[in-house]
């Protein structure tokens, strides 16, 4: 800038020199007319430089071929590596920026940032689906507008997020999310979203689980307890004390059934993937029919459908407590007279194991819920029949273990039949 002052500076003296002798041996008004003249020069050299500048002030772009001329060029000089080491500098920015986002993408919780105003700065498309907000649309509203549960909006408002809020999704049926909101910088604040649906439901399933137990377990046990309070209290005749004692005998028995099941139930759960030994099917299959002969005692007809081929692939003792508590049932609920059939067929498509019976069979609206821990169709007849409510837990649970499934056809008055089908990789021996 210096140098430009001086440059400036020399000009006009030299315009002056030039025009003071003019203007004396000539005429005043030449001499001023030519220092007048050389000014303007050294103006509108300037101006043309400005206009230049303010050109390209107005779109500053990265322009190599930008340079002015004698001192201007300098200043172009630097005003072009200024712009380059800005657009550098934004380039990298835009950089760091896109990762930010990318990884708040990448995350598998829902991530929303709010302002002081509780107004959506970003959201990644997790919260997006879980809250059902647009970020392009719904940047800059308060979250409270586009997320309307009470229980959110009063959590918003109340402002303690020491703990995290459970949210029952209305908008996405059955999802439940746990909403962390960890306040940052200058009042703003970040909102977490974690899909705690499964947990939530194991929790559940946890808690009615132990309450069914309890229940299942208190029954009996109370009864046994009024009968050994009466012993104690009254003094029984021999006969009473032999009725009485039987009467005990049976609410133990069914105290045992229920622990067994339970203790079958959780072995089969927690036990590591099936063996996989090759389990006999005619064996097994006969000696199903003589447990079957056993329970019935007589009262049923038993029939046998099967061609004797092929064996399974898997757990013998998982699979014998599998097929054995769908024959049970199928006496149990099989008034005396009826016909259980089981019926085994292999082929290299698959296997099937069935029991089919002719006895009270099961309303559709149930057939969903059958293989849940303690669901029965009939509370008293389970009960009067010895069950436990947790043979098709325990069916399930068997079959899973062998990619097995259970397949139920009922008609109530008629019949069922219960079909657990085996893949081809199961089925050997053909
Ligand atoms: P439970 O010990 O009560 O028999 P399960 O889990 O074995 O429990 O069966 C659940 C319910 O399914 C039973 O209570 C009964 O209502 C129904 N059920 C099971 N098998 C049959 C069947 N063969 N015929 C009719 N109802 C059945």
């Amino acid at each position: 800038m210096a140098a430009q002052k001086v440059r400036a500076l020399l000009l006009t003296v030299l315009s002056a020199s030039i025009a003071l002798p003019i203007g004396y041996f000539v005429a005043p008004s030449t001499g001023w007319a030519v220092f007048s003249v050389s000014l303007g020069l050294q103006l509108a050299f300037q101006f043309r430089q400005f206009a230049h500048l303010d050109r390209w002030s107005r779109s500053p772009a990265v322009d190599v071929n930008l340079e002015g001329e004698g001192e201007w060029d300098g200043v172009f000089g630097r005003l072009y590596r200024h712009e380059k080491d800005l657009r550098a500098e934004i380039a990298r920015r835009d950089e760091e920026i896109s990762h930010l986002l990318a990884a708040g993408q990448a995350l598998t919780d829902g991530v929303v940032l709010l302002d002081r105003l509780s107004q959506i700065q970003f959201c990644n498309s997790m919260a997006e689906s879980q809250l059902g907000l647009v970020v392009r649309t719904d940047r800059g509203q308060h979250i409270a507008n586009l997320v309307r549960q009470p229980e959110f909006v009063a959590y918003l408002d109340l402002a303690d997020f020491s703990r995290p809020l459970t949210l029952r999704s209305e908008r996405r049926d059955g999802r439940v999310y746990s909403i962390h909101v960890i306040p940052y910088g200058n009042d703003r604040r970040l909102m977490q979203i974690k899909d705690i649906t499964h947990t939530d439901r194991l929790d559940r399933m946890r808690r009615d689980f132990v309450a069914n137990v309890s229940h299942e377990l208190r029954t009996p046990l109370t009864v046994l307890a009024g009968f050994v309070e009466t012993m104690q209290e009254i003094e029984l005749d021999a006969e009473e004390q032999v009725r009485y004692l039987a009467m005990m005998g049976e609410q133990s028995k069914r105290m045992l059934s229920i622990v067994q099941d339970l203790l079958t139930l959780s072995s089969i759960e927690s036990a590591p993937p099936p063996a996989n030994d090759v389990v006999d099917m005619a064996n097994m299959i006969d000696k199903l029919r003589r447990d079957a002969e056993a329970l019935s005692a007589g009262r049923h007809v038993i029939e046998l459908e099967s061609d004797g081929l092929g064996d399974l692939r898997g757990s013998e003792s998982d699979l014998a407590s599998a097929f054995g508590n769908l024959v049970s049932n199928a006496i149990r609920y099989t008034p005396a007279g009826g016909t259980i059939r089981l019926i085994w067929r292999a082929s290299v498509q698959g296997a099937e194991f069935a029991v089919q019976d002719t006895g009270i069979g099961i309303d559709s609206i149930h057939l969903p819920r059958l293989t849940e821990r303690f669901y029965r169709v009939d509370r008293g007849r389970s009960r009067d029949a010895g069950g436990t409510g947790l043979g098709l837990a325990i069916v399930k649970h068997a079959l899973n273990r062998h990619q097995a499934i259970l397949d139920v056809r009922s008609t109530v008055g008629a019949g069922s039949r219960f079909a657990a089908r085996f893949p081809a990789n199961r089925v050997l021996g053909l």
